[in-house]
């Protein structure tokens, strides 16, 4: 290992050290516990070498956007390390629903029929359940996944009763021209009203306030890895 890669290798350590206290004091500025919040370490565009000290420094759970990407480094890792959990993060097509069922434990981008359907099946098919989020589109951008907020209450209703799937909680991507605080209040006020009681909300630039909004698992790539190239 070169004396560059090791260095770097401490500061995503480090790093990772700084994004735990910031989650730490997030949650007891508004007199939440910790423990309750999830950080998923956003490992997209690093390779596997780049993901094993933050491994090594005890961090377990981590986020991908693509399953294509995913299947290239975490089969490996996951066979080493057998208490990782796997995040999908990134838009899915239902003709990869089968290997992001394989290899994910949670799927965060439920955003269509089409999708919660195929995810059902191959659920049953290869008996194991994940923990799944249905994507809001809180900003209601037309580019951008996820469900209008108008729609939510049925949409869950559709994947609780026709498809027999348990939902954990909502997720969002707030519009990067938008205060973020309105979309997660926003966020959390849906769930709310939908018996939902996990969040998956806040990235590196906004995790804290997502937090304090009740954000129960945040996705932080960047602040951990470094900038992506
Ligand atoms: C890349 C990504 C993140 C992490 O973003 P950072 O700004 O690097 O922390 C979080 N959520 C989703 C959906 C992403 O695609």
């Amino acid at each position: 290992m070169s004396e560059q890669t090791k260095q770097q290798n401490v500061a995503a350590q480090e790093r990772l050290l700084e994004i735990q206290q910031g989650i730490t004091s997030a949650a007891r500025s508004v007199d939440r516990v910790p423990e309750n919040i999830t950080l998923i370490a956003v490992s997209k565009t690093y390779d596997a070498p780049a993901i094993l000290p933050v491994i090594k420094a005890g961090q377990r759970h981590f986020g991908e956007n693509r399953v294509q990407e995913a299947q290239s480094k975490w089969p490996q890792l996951k066979e080493q390390y057998t208490d990782i959990i796997l995040h999908l993060i990134g838009p899915l097509q239902s003709n990869k629903t089968r290997e992001a069922v394989a290899l994910f434990d949670a799927i965060h981008t439920i955003d269509r029929e089409k999708i919660a359907r195929a995810i059902a099946k191959e659920m049953k098919a290869q008996n194991k359940t994940l923990d799944l989020f249905v994507q809001v589109n809180t900003g209601e951008e037309p580019q951008k996944a996820g469900i209008p907020p108008k729609d939510t209450s049925s949409f869950l209703k559709m994947c609780r009763q026709d498809l027999g799937l348990k939902i954990k909680g909502l997720m969002c991507i707030p519009p990067v021209t938008e205060e973020p605080a309105v979309h997660f209040a926003f966020l959390e006020k849906l769930a709310r009203e939908n018996d939902l009681h996990h969040l998956s909300m806040g990235m590196s630039a906004d995790f804290e306030t997502a937090i304090q909004l009740g954000a129960t698992y945040v996705r932080v790539g960047s602040a951990i890895f470094g900038a992506r190239g």
